[in-house]
């Protein structure tokens, strides 16, 4: 049901994770931690579903029928804020779809416990195939054993930042060796994600290098969607894989139609507007 006096429709429920210390030390972290808006500081569980059940409905009120865990930290660092969300939907909400946004921190600890067990879609952050590589760029661990598992379990979108490294994967082994790396590690969903800033940070100039010296392999990546996929909503078909290029990944149009529950207990349209605030 939409509510009255709002045209807007959403499609998808971002919860954002409390805190401003990441984990992670990715070179291409484009969050401005002086900007981050305070928690709320909640003591009990029957509190936090005061706060968040109305908005969840609120969302679901609003055409959200996804709720994406993610945040401006690597979100498993809070694990006791993931079980609280997922208490709160579980007896209030019912979202069906809930995907959890992650670079692979902590998972080999939770995967097929309980904990996650309404986790539909596990979306991982991957910066380069060579996991050594990977850890230098972003400070997580992986390994294609965790991988595989999660591939086992849930639905896997890999996420893949357009780095440097990624890039030289691909002219070492074109995007049909990306598309068949990607195949190998259990991915259902690809996304190609071009780095992107909010230009607020120190990173920025780094980011844009980046940017500029993946270009043509995003081009090169296009091409072949474009010529070999089929069509499936905003996805190409791939091998049995659905991939989508994410040249807004910061989302900055809002063309993936999100609501924000921020770690202040409230609704918002966007991330850097306080003037966004729904609810
Ligand atoms: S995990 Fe995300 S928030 Fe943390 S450093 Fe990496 S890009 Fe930044």
């Amino acid at each position: 049901m939409m509510k009255s006096g709002t045209s807007m429709t959403y499609k998808t429920l971002v919860v954002e994770v409390p805190g401003n210390v990441c984990a992670g030390k990715c070179c291409f972290c484009c969050v401005d931690r002086d900007k981050i808006i305070e928690p709320k500081k909640i003591k009990h569980l029957s509190e936090f579903m005061k706060i968040y059940s109305p908005r969840m409905n609120y969302a679901k009120d609003l055409g959200c029928d996804t709720m994406l865990i993610s945040g401006n930290i690597e979100p498993m660092q809070v694990e006791d804020f993931i079980a609280d969300v997922l208490h709160t939907n579980k007896e209030k909400s019912s979202f069906w779809k809930i995907e959890l946004q992650t670079s692979g921190y902590k998972l080999k600890d939770h995967l097929n416990s309980i904990f996650l067990d309404q986790i539909h879609t596990i979306s991982l952050s991957i910066s380069s195939f060579d996991f050594h590589e990977n850890e230098r760029i972003t400070g997580f661990k992986l390994d294609h054993g965790v991988i595989k598992d999660i591939s086992r379990n849930y639905n896997l979108r890999l996420s893949i930042n357009l780095t440097r490294q990624v890039a030289d994967f691909i002219k070492r082994n074109g995007v049909d060796g990306l598309f068949k790396q990607c195949k190998a590690l259990g991915a259902r969903q690809i996304v190609i994600r071009q780095l992107d800033s909010y230009e607020k940070t120190k990173n920025d100039s780094f980011i844009m290098q980046e940017r500029e010296y993946a270009e043509d392999k995003l081009w090169e990546i296009e091409k072949v969607l474009f010529n070999y996929g089929k069509k499936i909503g905003k996805y190409r078909s791939i091998d049995g894989m659905s991939v989508f290029i994410d040249d807004d990944c910061l989302n900055k149009n809002n063309k993936d139609r999100r609501l924000i529950l921020r770690q202040d207990g409230k609704l918002y349209t966007s991330w850097d507007n306080p003037a966004s605030l729904i609810f």
